[in-house]
């Protein structure tokens, strides 16, 4: 009755409990199986014979939090033929040190962004075991969409720094991690993706790098190309910091100090601000003609792209250009040269205002943790496994 009882709680069918064993850190359950009739894996005739016992020790799923073996009483049957052979568990892959349950148990244990090292200690194995389960999974690419994104992030595995990431932004799922975001690698990936697939793609969404757009122009000729709206706004921020930086320079040490503290306050889109910070900010650019344009430039294009109309955005991002070209600083006309060379593009982000690499971001953001966490993946297969994992 009790080992009924213990048998349900272990949650092993085909065993009996004689005995458990608690220590400080770790649980041992002594088990063994009703002897039965067995088929010799030699002649195939039955037997019953048994001939001796082993005792084995499987590590099973943690206990309690403790680390949990099974010491399983082996039985070995002897054949009329002379064959020995020990009897089969389902629970148990032949040859395995581990339950079958404690693989799946550290596979599923892979999908949260801890450490394979952190897995391997909660788990009571070696950090290679968990290497080699983790090998055992592959990822197959799914189906491009009507809508695919690229972007590279800094994952410093396999030996390149860039890694590029896929995405389906309608669909939010990560399409698969490359090892290299070189135009080589790329061209290779997307020429073993077959046409009919290529050609059904709507929409590429990238940042604006001349190697994207150009596979873009090769492998997906029915796609509208879209600048990712986070890459082209990132330009203006860009130009007002400059300014910023620029000014600072030429300002005495308190003053600068504070202008490099309120960087947030000429940043911070002027609608968003408290009142106390909107009147700190008016301060900042009352005495700085510059900062004072420059800001400017930064609203105007920031509420460009808030506004849902797509002719007036047109309309606008084309005036916002001439007026940069024309405001004597040199940060916006550099933005406004980049804006003006990538302008289909970025009207295009404009005018289909739902495609967004905003996934990309999130997916970006649990890579960062996931190499934190591992303090950085160096195998390239194993990094971007555990990507997919942690992305799913
Ligand atoms: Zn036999």
């Amino acid at each position: 009755m009790h080992n009924h009882c213990i048998n349900k709680l272990l949650n092993i069918e085909e065993v009996i409990v004689k005995k458990v064993i608690h220590a400080d850190t770790f649980v041992k359950i002594l088990l063994e199986t009703k002897p039965r009739e067995h088929p010799c894996p030699l002649c195939g005739s039955f037997t019953k014979r048994i001939h001796d016992y082993r005792m084995q020790a499987i590590k099973d799923l943690p206990f309690q939090t403790k680390h949990c073996y099974l010491l399983l009483k082996k039985r070995r049957y002897v054949c009329s033929c002379g064959k020995r052979f020990y009897e089969n568990y389902r629970f148990l892959p032949r040859y395995f040190q581990r339950t079958s349950r404690l693989t799946a148990f550290i596979a599923s244990a892979l999908h949260d962004t801890r450490s394979i090292t952190s897995v391997a200690e909660m788990c009571n194995v070696s950090p290679t075991t968990v290497n080699r389960i983790l090998d055992t999974i592959v990822f197959q690419r799914p189906t491009f969409s009507h809508t695919l994104s690229i972007d590279e992030f800094k994952g410093n595995a396999g030996g390149e720094k860039y890694q590029c990431i896929l995405v389906d932004p309608t669909k939010h799922s990560v399409l698969d991690i490359l090892p290299s975001r070189s135009q080589t690698f790329l061209t290779s990936y997307f020429r073993g993706i077959p046409k009919a697939e290529r050609y059904r793609v709507k929409f590429f969404v990238c940042d604006m790098w001349h190697p994207y757009t150009d596979l873009a122009k090769t492998f997906f000729p029915n796609a509208t190309i879209i600048i990712d709206k986070y890459h082209f706004i990132r330009q203006t921020t860009w130009a007002i910091e400059n300014v910023r930086k620029r000014l600072q320079k030429t300002m005495p040490a308190t003053l600068r100090k504070y202008y490099k503290r309120s960087r947030s306050l000429i940043l911070t889109r002027y609608d968003k601000l408290k009142d106390e910070n909107k009147r700190a900010c008016d301060l900042m650019l009352l005495y700085n003609d510059d900062l004072r344009l420059a800001h400017y430039l930064k609203e105007w294009f920031y509420r460009i792209c808030q506004n849902p109309k797509y002719s007036e955005q047109r309309k606008e991002f084309w005036d916002w250009i001439s007026t940069a070209e024309q405001s004597q600083l040199v940060e916006f006309e550099k933005c406004a040269a980049t804006y003006r060379r990538w302008s289909r593009e970025i009207l295009n982000a404009f005018k289909y205002g739902h495609i967004t690499n905003g996934p990309t971001e999130g997916f970006n953001n649990k890579i960062k943790v996931l190499k934190r966490s591992s303090y950085g993946i160096r195998n390239f297969e194993h990094f971007r496994t555990r990507i997919l994992l942690t992305t799913r």
